[in-house]
């Protein structure tokens, strides 16, 4: 069966190989794989930044996917054939502390897949039901297989950022991350800017507009005079940082109300330097936000099945074929969510 792997650790070096189909434990479900989409941290790997190093060569990227069960192991009880489900993107261990304790996402063995091990981006996979969820029956598998970054903006916004109705919240980054934690942060009845860089105009910042969203083009405007003139205000509530540059960090400190809240969602490839005595002054809560938790996945897709976001505005479908032309068009900014579909 076609696989997009990653077949050398350089920029790109991805391949569309023939890879044996899996066969499924009596534990293990086997799913055919409907739609997959390409996630920052896939785009990570293919342009082999420091971040991502560490994962192996060759290997079948890929996290994110929706697809229908087609076997299920004699020992699996809550699956049967034909059902409809998201895949969970972490591997964990069950049985250190964090696991224990019920987070998952931070378990000592935490492992994307598609990373050390084989991912989604391929026709068929053998998994174990705990990492599964169910669809809502009228939810497309287009829309379904965003439930895992949906899951990790609502990991960010809802549980780590103390936002509350009528909130200014500013969104640094508008990559898929930040777009999706735009959405989220309205359906919590807060007010959310997204603020982007000159090359974010040509395609994300306008989407987000298109949605009815305030942006900001930071190179250009000044986010204290957009405040000013469209807020009356100085000052937001909180910020979500999703785009993972560290120099956003110091003027986010300085846009923050005191009392006020800075998320850390972006992986970072150079260290930030920072003063943090203003954060102190202005007793700021400083907190990161890594991945989701299992009830994530359950609000993610109990938001996409109210369609209530514009979630179709965001992806683009390209075949497995033309793989290398999805990740250059995201890697590019043109499109903020490729979907392959495989079957
Ligand atoms: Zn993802
Ligand atoms: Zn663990």
């Amino acid at each position: 069966m076609k696989a997009i792997r990653k077949v050398k650790r350089k920029y790109g070096g991805i391949a569309i190989e023939n890879v044996p189909p899996p066969s499924p434990t009596d534990e293990e479900v086997l799913i055919k794989i409907k739609t997959a989409s390409i996630c920052g941290s896939d785009l990570h790997a293919y342009t082999y930044s420091p971040t991502h190093h560490y994962i192996t060569t060759p290997v079948t990227m890929g996290h994110e996917c929706a697809g229908e069960i087609i076997e299920a192991g004699s020992q699996v009880k809550d699956y049967r054939i034909g059902d409809r489900v998201v895949v969970e993107a972490i591997l964990y261990c069950g049985t250190c502390s964090s696991c224990m304790e019920g987070n998952t996402h931070l378990c000592d063995e935490f492992e994307v897949r598609g990373m050390k091990r084989d991912g989604v981006f391929t026709e068929q996979i053998a998994i174990h039901p705990k990492y599964l969820h169910k669809i809502p029956d009228d939810l497309p598998f287009d829309q379904a297989c965003l439930t895992e970054p949906l899951a990790v903006a609502a990991h960010a916004a809802i549980d780590n950022s103390r936002i509350s109705p009528g909130d200014l919240v500013l969104i640094t980054g508008p990559g898929p991350i930040g777009m999706l934690a735009s959405y989220i942060t309205k359906a919590m009845g807060a007010v959310p800017i997204i603020s982007g860089i000159s090359s974010d105009e040509e395609v994300r910042l306008p989407l987000l507009r298109k949605s009815g969203f305030h942006t900001i083009n930071s190179e250009k405007e000044d986010i204290r005079f957009v405040l000013h003139h469209y807020f009356d205000t100085n000052h937001v509530d909180v910020v979500l940082e999703c785009s993972g540059t560290s120099q956003v960090i110091q003027p986010s400190l300085g846009v923050l109300r005191k009392g006020g809240t800075l998320t850390l969602v972006g992986l970072y490839s150079k260290i930030a330097q920072v003063d943090l005595t203003q954060a102190v002054r202005k007793e700021i809560t400083i907190r990161s936000s890594c991945a989701y938790e299992w009830k994530n996945f359950e609000q993610s897709l109990k938001l996409l099945d109210s369609n209530t976001l514009d979630i179709d505005n965001i992806i683009a479908h390209y075949s497995a074929e033309d793989a290398e032309q999805a990740f250059e068009d995201a890697v590019n900014k043109k499109v903020p969510k490729p979907i392959f579909q495989f079957s």
